[in-house]
Protein backbone atom coordinates (compact mmCIF):
# COMPACT_ATOMS: atom_id res chain seq x y z
CA UNK A 1 0.00 0.00 0.00
CA UNK A 2 1.32 3.62 -0.41
CA UNK A 3 2.13 5.84 2.16
CA UNK A 4 -0.82 8.15 2.82
CA UNK A 5 -0.17 12.03 2.23
CA UNK A 6 -0.12 12.75 5.96
CA UNK A 7 2.54 10.62 6.63
CA UNK A 8 4.53 12.01 3.39
CA UNK A 9 4.43 15.05 5.03
CA UNK A 10 5.80 13.88 8.06
CA UNK A 11 8.24 12.67 6.11
CA UNK A 12 9.58 15.68 4.51
CA UNK A 13 8.84 18.11 7.43
CA UNK A 14 11.72 15.80 9.71
CA UNK A 15 14.06 15.50 6.32
CA UNK A 16 13.73 19.52 6.52
CA UNK A 17 13.79 20.04 9.92
CA UNK A 18 15.85 17.40 11.71
CA UNK A 19 19.02 16.18 8.98
CA UNK A 20 20.25 13.49 7.73
CA UNK A 21 21.08 11.53 10.47
CA UNK A 22 17.75 10.15 11.66
CA UNK A 23 16.47 7.09 10.90
CA UNK A 24 12.89 5.61 10.91
CA UNK A 25 11.98 2.08 10.81
CA UNK A 26 10.30 0.11 8.34
CA UNK A 27 9.65 0.49 5.06
CA UNK A 28 5.97 1.73 5.29
CA UNK A 29 7.16 3.98 8.85
CA UNK A 30 4.36 4.15 11.67
CA UNK A 31 2.54 7.05 12.70
CA UNK A 32 1.87 6.91 16.17
CA UNK A 33 -0.08 9.06 18.64
CA UNK A 34 -0.77 7.30 21.71
CA UNK A 35 0.24 4.31 24.19
CA UNK A 36 -1.63 2.68 26.70
CA UNK A 37 0.12 -0.76 28.54
CA UNK A 38 2.10 -3.07 25.45
CA UNK A 39 -0.31 -1.37 22.61
CA UNK A 40 0.47 1.76 20.55
CA UNK A 41 -1.98 3.40 18.39
CA UNK A 42 -2.19 5.14 14.99
CA UNK A 43 -4.36 8.32 14.37
CA UNK A 44 -7.11 6.07 13.12
CA UNK A 45 -7.32 4.18 16.25
CA UNK A 46 -5.59 1.19 14.89
CA UNK A 47 -3.94 -0.34 17.44
CA UNK A 48 -0.02 -2.22 16.93
CA UNK A 49 1.33 -4.48 19.78
CA UNK A 50 4.08 -3.71 21.12
CA UNK A 51 6.64 -6.53 20.96
CA UNK A 52 10.10 -4.35 21.17
CA UNK A 53 10.09 -1.15 23.65
CA UNK A 54 12.23 -2.19 26.72
CA UNK A 55 11.57 1.29 28.03
CA UNK A 56 8.09 1.68 28.52
CA UNK A 57 8.91 -1.70 30.92
CA UNK A 58 5.96 -1.49 32.99
CA UNK A 59 3.68 -0.19 30.19
CA UNK A 60 3.24 2.58 28.03
CA UNK A 61 1.61 5.65 30.19
CA UNK A 62 1.37 3.73 33.02
CA UNK A 63 -1.29 6.11 34.94
CA UNK A 64 0.95 5.56 38.65
CA UNK A 65 3.84 7.21 37.02
CA UNK A 66 2.19 9.73 34.91
CA UNK A 67 0.01 10.77 37.98
CA UNK A 68 3.61 10.75 39.84
CA UNK A 69 5.20 12.61 37.29
CA UNK A 70 2.47 15.00 37.01
CA UNK A 71 2.44 15.68 40.70
CA UNK A 72 6.15 16.40 41.25
CA UNK A 73 6.33 18.97 38.38
CA UNK A 74 3.30 20.87 39.67
CA UNK A 75 5.20 20.92 42.94
CA UNK A 76 9.12 21.34 42.48
CA UNK A 77 11.40 20.66 39.56
CA UNK A 78 15.41 21.96 40.26
CA UNK A 79 18.54 20.11 40.55
CA UNK A 80 20.86 18.17 43.20
CA UNK A 81 22.32 21.25 44.78
CA UNK A 82 19.66 21.84 47.42
CA UNK A 83 18.92 19.72 49.98
CA UNK A 84 15.82 17.64 48.75
CA UNK A 85 14.08 14.02 49.87
CA UNK A 86 12.88 12.14 46.83
CA UNK A 87 16.70 11.57 45.63
CA UNK A 88 17.81 9.84 48.71
CA UNK A 89 14.37 7.94 48.95
CA UNK A 90 15.19 6.92 45.38
CA UNK A 91 18.92 6.37 45.86
CA UNK A 92 17.73 4.13 49.04
CA UNK A 93 15.78 2.46 47.00
CA UNK A 94 17.62 1.47 44.25
CA UNK A 95 20.78 0.22 46.43
CA UNK A 96 18.98 -2.22 47.95
CA UNK A 97 18.54 -3.74 44.67
CA UNK A 98 22.13 -4.17 43.71
CA UNK A 99 24.60 -6.06 46.25
CA UNK A 100 25.37 -4.46 48.87
CA UNK A 101 29.17 -4.02 47.92
CA UNK A 102 27.84 -0.84 45.43
CA UNK A 103 27.22 2.08 48.11
CA UNK A 104 26.57 4.90 45.90
CA UNK A 105 24.33 5.97 43.02
CA UNK A 106 25.09 9.17 40.59
CA UNK A 107 22.34 10.05 37.95
CA UNK A 108 22.20 11.30 34.76
CA UNK A 109 20.08 11.75 32.00
CA UNK A 110 20.91 8.89 29.92
CA UNK A 111 22.82 5.60 29.21
CA UNK A 112 25.47 7.25 27.30
CA UNK A 113 26.07 9.57 29.88
CA UNK A 114 26.27 7.03 32.49
CA UNK A 115 28.83 4.85 30.86
CA UNK A 116 30.54 7.99 30.05
CA UNK A 117 30.87 8.94 33.79
CA UNK A 118 31.32 5.27 34.60
CA UNK A 119 34.51 5.50 32.07
CA UNK A 120 35.82 8.93 34.06
CA UNK A 121 35.74 6.90 37.27
CA UNK A 122 37.31 4.29 35.55
CA UNK A 123 40.30 6.44 34.47
CA UNK A 124 40.35 8.33 37.45
CA UNK A 125 40.40 5.39 39.70
CA UNK A 126 42.91 2.89 37.95
CA UNK A 127 45.03 5.35 36.10
CA UNK A 128 44.65 3.38 32.89
CA UNK A 129 43.00 3.50 29.51
CA UNK A 130 42.62 0.12 28.33
CA UNK A 131 38.89 -0.56 27.38
CA UNK A 132 37.75 -4.37 26.22
CA UNK A 133 33.94 -4.49 25.19
CA UNK A 134 32.35 -6.68 22.34
CA UNK A 135 32.65 -6.66 18.62
CA UNK A 136 28.90 -5.24 18.27
CA UNK A 137 28.44 -3.05 21.32
CA UNK A 138 26.56 -0.37 21.87
CA UNK A 139 27.00 1.48 24.94
CA UNK A 140 26.33 5.37 24.19
CA UNK A 141 26.77 8.08 21.63
CA UNK A 142 28.97 10.55 23.76
CA UNK A 143 32.66 11.07 21.87
CA UNK A 144 33.83 8.74 24.50
CA UNK A 145 31.61 6.16 24.46
CA UNK A 146 30.37 6.04 20.99
CA UNK A 147 34.14 4.49 20.07
CA UNK A 148 33.31 1.52 22.47
CA UNK A 149 29.93 0.93 20.21
CA UNK A 150 31.28 -0.62 17.42
CA UNK A 151 27.92 -1.75 16.30
CA UNK A 152 27.58 2.10 14.87
CA UNK A 153 29.40 0.99 11.88
CA UNK A 154 33.06 2.11 10.82
CA UNK A 155 32.25 5.92 10.87
CA UNK A 156 33.72 5.95 14.25
CA UNK A 157 37.11 5.13 14.78
CA UNK A 158 38.37 3.34 17.98
CA UNK A 159 40.99 4.52 19.59
CA UNK A 160 44.37 2.71 20.07
CA UNK A 161 42.58 1.93 23.92
CA UNK A 162 39.71 -0.44 22.66
CA UNK A 163 40.05 -3.97 21.95
CA UNK A 164 36.64 -5.85 20.80
CA UNK A 165 36.17 -9.62 21.83
CA UNK A 166 33.93 -12.04 19.89
CA UNK A 167 30.65 -12.06 22.19
CA UNK A 168 29.66 -15.37 24.09
CA UNK A 169 27.66 -16.78 21.24
CA UNK A 170 26.30 -20.41 22.20
CA UNK A 171 24.51 -20.77 18.61
CA UNK A 172 27.50 -19.99 16.42
CA UNK A 173 30.66 -20.28 18.48
CA UNK A 174 32.58 -22.66 20.61
CA UNK A 175 30.60 -25.09 23.01
CA UNK A 176 32.01 -23.56 26.32
CA UNK A 177 31.16 -19.92 26.02
CA UNK A 178 32.28 -19.21 28.94
CA UNK A 179 36.04 -20.53 28.58
CA UNK A 180 35.81 -18.98 25.10
CA UNK A 181 35.26 -15.25 26.16
CA UNK A 182 37.43 -15.18 28.65
CA UNK A 183 40.09 -16.28 26.17
CA UNK A 184 39.13 -13.40 23.93
CA UNK A 185 39.22 -11.11 26.74
CA UNK A 186 42.83 -12.63 28.08
CA UNK A 187 43.97 -11.52 24.62
CA UNK A 188 42.62 -8.83 24.28
CA UNK A 189 44.79 -7.89 27.21
CA UNK A 190 47.74 -9.16 26.20
CA UNK A 191 47.14 -7.66 22.81
CA UNK A 192 46.98 -3.91 24.61
CA UNK A 193 50.15 -4.87 26.76
CA UNK A 194 52.18 -5.16 23.98
CA UNK A 195 51.63 -2.00 22.80
CA UNK A 196 51.80 -0.17 26.27
CA UNK A 197 48.72 -0.19 27.29
CA UNK A 198 47.75 -1.22 30.72
CA UNK A 199 43.56 -2.65 31.03
CA UNK A 200 41.17 -0.53 32.65
CA UNK A 201 38.22 -2.16 32.61
CA UNK A 202 35.64 -4.93 30.32
CA UNK A 203 32.09 -3.22 29.97
CA UNK A 204 29.96 -5.70 28.58
CA UNK A 205 25.77 -5.47 28.01
CA UNK A 206 24.68 -8.63 30.54
CA UNK A 207 22.40 -9.66 27.84
CA UNK A 208 24.42 -8.61 24.82
CA UNK A 209 21.34 -7.12 22.88
CA UNK A 210 23.35 -5.70 19.55
CA UNK A 211 25.76 -8.96 19.81
CA UNK A 212 22.57 -11.01 19.18
CA UNK A 213 21.19 -11.53 22.76
CA UNK A 214 23.26 -14.34 24.88
CA UNK A 215 21.87 -15.31 28.27
CA UNK A 216 23.40 -19.05 28.42
CA UNK A 217 24.57 -20.62 30.43
CA UNK A 218 24.13 -18.30 33.67
CA UNK A 219 27.19 -17.94 35.00
CA UNK A 220 29.44 -17.59 31.64
CA UNK A 221 30.37 -13.90 32.90
CA UNK A 222 32.75 -15.58 35.47
CA UNK A 223 35.78 -16.70 33.67
CA UNK A 224 36.03 -13.31 31.39
CA UNK A 225 35.36 -10.84 34.82
CA UNK A 226 38.49 -13.05 36.62
CA UNK A 227 40.04 -12.46 33.96
CA UNK A 228 40.14 -8.90 33.94
CA UNK A 229 40.43 -8.79 37.57
CA UNK A 230 43.46 -10.76 37.53
CA UNK A 231 44.94 -8.18 35.25
CA UNK A 232 43.97 -5.00 37.36
CA UNK A 233 41.21 -3.58 35.60
CA UNK A 234 37.05 -3.48 36.39
CA UNK A 235 33.92 -5.28 35.47
CA UNK A 236 31.75 -2.36 34.55
CA UNK A 237 28.15 -4.38 34.01
CA UNK A 238 25.77 -1.86 31.41
CA UNK A 239 22.19 -2.78 32.46
CA UNK A 240 20.69 -0.42 30.48
CA UNK A 241 19.16 -3.50 28.78
CA UNK A 242 18.93 -6.41 30.94
CA UNK A 243 18.29 -4.54 34.06
CA UNK A 244 15.01 -3.53 36.04
CA UNK A 245 13.73 -6.96 36.17
CA UNK A 246 13.85 -7.87 32.51
CA UNK A 247 15.34 -10.64 33.45
CA UNK A 248 13.34 -12.06 35.36
CA UNK A 249 12.98 -11.66 39.33
CA UNK A 250 16.92 -11.54 39.35
CA UNK A 251 16.42 -8.22 38.51
CA UNK A 252 19.76 -7.66 37.04
CA UNK A 253 21.31 -9.31 33.99
CA UNK A 254 24.84 -9.54 36.18
CA UNK A 255 22.95 -11.73 38.91
CA UNK A 256 22.19 -14.32 36.52
CA UNK A 257 26.19 -14.91 36.28
CA UNK A 258 26.98 -14.48 39.93
CA UNK A 259 28.52 -11.36 39.70
CA UNK A 260 29.58 -8.33 41.50
CA UNK A 261 30.29 -5.85 39.39
CA UNK A 262 32.76 -2.98 40.27
CA UNK A 263 30.11 -0.54 38.86
CA UNK A 264 26.53 -0.75 37.28
CA UNK A 265 24.87 1.52 34.71
CA UNK A 266 21.33 1.50 34.38
CA UNK A 267 19.05 3.86 32.09
CA UNK A 268 16.03 3.31 29.47
CA UNK A 269 13.23 1.41 31.96
CA UNK A 270 14.46 3.22 35.03
CA UNK A 271 11.94 5.76 34.07
CA UNK A 272 9.87 4.46 31.89
CA UNK A 273 10.58 7.17 29.26
CA UNK A 274 11.13 9.67 31.82
CA UNK A 275 14.89 10.47 30.73
CA UNK A 276 16.64 9.14 33.73
CA UNK A 277 19.76 6.85 34.10
CA UNK A 278 23.16 6.44 36.56
CA UNK A 279 26.06 4.73 37.73
CA UNK A 280 26.43 2.84 41.25
CA UNK A 281 29.43 1.86 42.43
CA UNK A 282 31.77 0.48 44.76
CA UNK A 283 32.17 3.95 47.11
CA UNK A 284 36.33 3.30 47.02
CA UNK A 285 36.01 3.66 42.84
CA UNK A 286 34.84 7.26 43.45
CA UNK A 287 36.94 8.60 46.57
CA UNK A 288 39.43 10.46 44.22
CA UNK A 289 37.24 11.52 41.40
CA UNK A 290 34.95 12.93 43.68
CA UNK A 291 37.74 14.93 45.17
CA UNK A 292 39.10 15.78 42.68
CA UNK A 293 36.59 16.46 39.88
CA UNK A 294 33.41 18.08 40.71
CA UNK A 295 30.03 16.56 39.49
CA UNK A 296 26.98 18.49 38.19
CA UNK A 297 24.49 17.15 36.28
CA UNK A 298 21.96 19.69 35.35
CA UNK A 299 18.88 17.59 35.06
CA UNK A 300 20.46 14.22 36.59
CA UNK A 301 18.97 12.79 39.38
CA UNK A 302 16.37 15.86 39.38
CA UNK A 303 13.13 15.50 41.96
CA UNK A 304 10.58 15.17 39.10
CA UNK A 305 13.05 12.13 37.82
CA UNK A 306 13.08 10.59 41.36
CA UNK A 307 9.59 10.71 42.04
CA UNK A 308 9.17 9.06 38.32
CA UNK A 309 11.58 6.46 39.41
CA UNK A 310 10.21 5.42 42.51
CA UNK A 311 6.71 5.37 40.58
CA UNK A 312 8.45 2.57 38.38
CA UNK A 313 9.75 0.29 41.15
CA UNK A 314 6.15 0.55 43.05
CA UNK A 315 4.54 -0.49 39.90
CA UNK A 316 7.01 -3.46 39.03
CA UNK A 317 6.76 -4.43 42.45
CA UNK A 318 3.35 -4.42 42.72
CA UNK A 319 2.37 -5.93 39.50
CA UNK A 320 4.95 -8.16 40.08
CA UNK A 321 6.72 -7.84 36.69
CA UNK A 322 10.18 -9.28 36.82
CA UNK A 323 8.16 -12.69 37.83
CA UNK A 324 5.63 -12.05 34.89
CA UNK A 325 8.42 -11.46 32.49
CA UNK A 326 10.61 -14.94 34.11
CA UNK A 327 6.72 -16.76 33.74
CA UNK A 328 5.45 -14.94 29.34
CA UNK A 329 8.56 -14.72 28.78
CA UNK A 330 9.34 -18.83 29.19
CA UNK A 331 5.90 -19.43 27.70
CA UNK A 332 6.51 -16.85 24.69
CA UNK A 333 10.21 -19.28 23.97
CA UNK A 334 8.13 -22.23 24.39
CA UNK A 335 5.62 -21.00 21.64
CA UNK A 336 8.70 -20.13 19.64
CA UNK A 337 10.63 -23.53 20.04
CA UNK A 338 7.13 -24.93 19.18
CA UNK A 339 6.55 -23.08 15.78
CA UNK A 340 10.21 -23.76 15.00
CA UNK A 341 9.88 -27.28 15.06
CA UNK A 342 7.33 -26.68 11.86
CA UNK A 343 9.49 -23.71 10.05
CA UNK A 344 13.20 -24.51 8.95
CA UNK A 345 13.94 -21.04 9.02
CA UNK A 346 14.30 -20.68 12.88
CA UNK A 347 17.56 -21.44 13.59
CA UNK A 348 18.07 -20.30 17.52
CA UNK A 349 15.56 -19.16 20.09
CA UNK A 350 17.46 -18.18 22.86
CA UNK A 351 16.99 -15.65 25.82
CA UNK A 352 16.05 -15.01 29.11
CA UNK A 353 13.04 -13.35 30.98
CA UNK A 354 11.61 -11.70 28.47
CA UNK A 355 14.22 -10.76 26.26
CA UNK A 356 14.28 -13.06 23.67
CA UNK A 357 16.62 -13.18 20.27
CA UNK A 358 15.43 -15.55 17.49
CA UNK A 359 17.77 -16.46 14.38
CA UNK A 360 16.23 -16.95 11.29
CA UNK A 361 18.74 -18.90 8.58
CA UNK A 362 18.88 -19.89 5.29
CA UNK A 363 19.59 -23.65 6.34
CA UNK A 364 20.31 -24.95 9.97
CA UNK A 365 23.27 -26.91 8.58
CA UNK A 366 25.22 -23.68 7.97
CA UNK A 367 23.62 -21.32 9.99
CA UNK A 368 23.97 -18.69 7.19
CA UNK A 369 21.75 -15.58 7.83
CA UNK A 370 18.58 -15.26 6.45
CA UNK A 371 18.74 -11.72 6.49
CA UNK A 372 16.14 -11.18 3.36
CA UNK A 373 13.80 -13.36 5.19
CA UNK A 374 14.11 -11.03 8.66
CA UNK A 375 13.47 -7.99 6.68
CA UNK A 376 10.19 -9.06 5.57
CA UNK A 377 9.24 -10.87 8.65
CA UNK A 378 9.81 -7.25 10.17
CA UNK A 379 7.67 -5.45 8.03
CA UNK A 380 5.53 -8.19 7.67
CA UNK A 381 4.75 -7.98 11.05
CA UNK A 382 4.48 -4.08 10.51
CA UNK A 383 1.44 -5.18 8.14
CA UNK A 384 0.19 -7.27 10.60
CA UNK A 385 0.26 -4.56 13.56
CA UNK A 386 3.38 -6.28 15.29
CA UNK A 387 6.18 -3.95 16.24
CA UNK A 388 9.57 -5.39 16.52
CA UNK A 389 13.01 -5.23 15.25
CA UNK A 390 16.21 -7.04 14.11
CA UNK A 391 19.69 -7.16 15.30
CA UNK A 392 22.87 -9.11 15.04
CA UNK A 393 26.02 -9.44 12.94
CA UNK A 394 23.86 -10.84 10.02
CA UNK A 395 21.02 -8.73 10.91
CA UNK A 396 18.91 -12.33 10.96
CA UNK A 397 17.88 -11.61 14.77
CA UNK A 398 14.69 -10.73 15.99
CA UNK A 399 14.79 -8.62 19.18
CA UNK A 400 11.95 -9.59 20.98
CA UNK A 401 11.79 -7.20 23.72
CA UNK A 402 8.24 -6.32 24.61
CA UNK A 403 7.18 -3.71 28.22
CA UNK A 404 7.06 -5.96 30.70
CA UNK A 405 3.22 -5.71 31.18
CA UNK A 406 2.83 -8.02 28.24
CA UNK A 407 0.48 -11.24 29.34
CA UNK A 408 0.33 -14.44 28.44
CA UNK A 409 -2.96 -13.22 26.19
CA UNK A 410 -0.61 -11.04 24.32
CA UNK A 411 2.51 -13.55 23.77
CA UNK A 412 -0.30 -15.55 22.19
CA UNK A 413 -1.40 -12.46 19.68
CA UNK A 414 2.14 -12.66 18.98
CA UNK A 415 2.90 -16.29 18.17
CA UNK A 416 -0.09 -16.04 15.83
CA UNK A 417 0.76 -13.35 13.62
CA UNK A 418 4.30 -14.34 14.34
CA UNK A 419 3.27 -17.65 12.24
CA UNK A 420 1.32 -15.77 9.85
CA UNK A 421 4.31 -13.72 8.55
CA UNK A 422 6.22 -16.86 8.72
CA UNK A 423 3.99 -18.51 6.44
CA UNK A 424 3.69 -15.87 3.95
CA UNK A 425 7.11 -14.75 3.70
CA UNK A 426 9.09 -18.28 4.19
N1 LIG B 1 23.94 0.89 26.81
C1 LIG B 1 23.14 0.02 26.17
C2 LIG B 1 23.36 -1.45 26.36
C3 LIG B 1 22.13 0.50 25.34
O1 LIG B 1 21.34 -0.37 24.70
C4 LIG B 1 21.95 1.88 25.18
C5 LIG B 1 20.85 2.46 24.30
N2 LIG B 1 20.41 1.69 23.25
C6 LIG B 1 22.82 2.75 25.86
C7 LIG B 1 23.79 2.21 26.68
C8 LIG B 1 22.71 4.23 25.73
O2 LIG B 1 21.59 4.72 26.34
P1 LIG B 1 20.94 6.12 25.88
O3 LIG B 1 20.35 5.94 24.53
O4 LIG B 1 19.93 6.40 26.95
O5 LIG B 1 22.03 7.12 25.88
Amino acid sequence: AALPEAEKELIRRREKLLGPAYRLFYQQPVHIVRGEGVWLYDPQGNAYLDVYNNVASVGHCHPKVVQALARQASTLNTHTRYLHETILDYAERLLAKVPAELGHIMFTCTGSEANDLALRITRAYTGRQGMIVTRLAYHGLTSAVSELSPSLGDFVKPGPHVRFVAPPDGYRGEADVGAAFAAGVRAAIDDMRAQGIEPAALLVDTIFSSDGVFADPPGFLKEAVAAIREAGGLFIADEVQPGFGRVGPQFWGFTRHGLVPDMVTVGKPMGNGHPMAGVMMKPHLVEEFGRKARYFNTFGGNPVACAVGLAVLDVMEGEGLPERAREVGDYMRAGLRDLAGRCEAIGDVRGAGQFTGLELVEDRATKAPAAGLTTRIVNGLRERRVLISATGPGANILKIRPPLAFAREHADIFLDRFADALKANA
